[in-house]
């Protein structure tokens, strides 16, 4: 025990978290003097940490346009009367209510993802949650909203030693005060990549990935569960993890991911090319 300067008494476990934390602060300040703020989307040195270069917020796509009422996915423009759907959704309706996305993947949305993913800038989730946020509100009041990450495998997890959706979570929960419930949703099914798959191949390999828990079932019963992941490509994680979600009893299901493959700009640009795009992403990450 110590007696601080107010005449507080505190215990040595508090003592030396504040320690740990001026440890931090200082090692940060060095570490701030010997390298100066960079762009996250393209590392050139900028003004102040976490904010992008001209070029590359200027570069990034913001999906704030009409979109399905459904799966969220842009539509060329709003029509009279409200919120429509997509063809697809008319056609099959997926398992969740809206899934927004902050940003069209591309160049600078995929870099943030990758570093985040493998760099564990966890400055980067909370600049992906801050584009994010809007999104979030717009989906439901966040008193009712459960935030959950897509999980990944506990292999995959071993091997990485955190999950980046989690990382993001924790963000938006910070950010707008919404719940989160990080283990919820289990993952008790290590998938085979999605990479070159048919939608029907790829609904077969998730098919039975997710699970509840007796316990969790309870905590997700009536709840509106946002499932919170950085891409959605295909949307066949999503649909499965929702899918159990539902089954499971809670009362609503969305979905909201940092960047999203938009299919008219995958067929225009060849920033777009899944080529590319599954040398950097594998298994778990391109099915988001
Ligand atoms: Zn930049
Ligand atoms: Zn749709």
């Amino acid at each position: 025990m110590m007696a601080s300067a107010t005449g507080d008494v505190e215990t040595d476990g508090a003592v030396a978290g504040k320690l740990a934390r001026g440890l931090r602060a200082a090692a940060r300040a060095i570490v701030d003097y010997a390298l100066p703020p960079r762009c996250p989307g393209c590392g050139v040195i900028v003004g102040e940490d976490r904010q992008f270069c001209l070029d590359c917020w200027s570069s990034l796509d913001f999906l704030d346009g009409p979109s399905c009422s459904r799966c969220s996915i842009p539509l060329p423009t709003a029509l009279p009367g409200g919120p429509i759907a997509c063809g697809a959704c008319l056609a099959s309706p997926p398992p969740f209510e809206g899934a927004p996305a902050a940003v069209a993947y591309g160049r600078v949305a995929r870099t943030v993802a990758l570093r985040l993913k493998y760099g564990r800038r966890t400055g980067h989730a909370r600049l992906m949650a801050r584009l994010m946020a809007r999104q979030l509100a717009a989906l439901g009041d966040a008193d009712a909203i459960l935030l959950v990450p897509v999980p990944l495998h506990r292999w995959r997890l071993w091997s990485r030693g955190f999950n980046q959706a989690a990382l993001v979570v924790d963000e938006l929960a910070r950010l707008t005060g919404a719940a989160r419930d990080h283990h919820l949703l289990l993952r008790v099914k290590a998938t085979a990549s999605l990479r070159g798959k048919a939608r029907r191949e790829r609904e077969r390999i998730v098919t039975g990935a997710f699970a509840l828990t007796p316990d969790a079932k309870a905590r997700a019963a009536g709840r509106h569960v946002v499932l919170v992941d950085d891409v959605h490509a295909s949307g066949a994680t999503l649909r499965a993890a929702a899918r159990t979600l539902r089954r499971s009893g809670a009362s609503r299901v969305s979905a909201l991911a940092w960047a999203r493959v938009v299919p008219d700009a995958l067929m225009t640009s060849n920033i777009f090319d899944f080529a590319s795009l599954d040398s950097d992403m594998t298994g778990q990450e391109m099915t988001g």
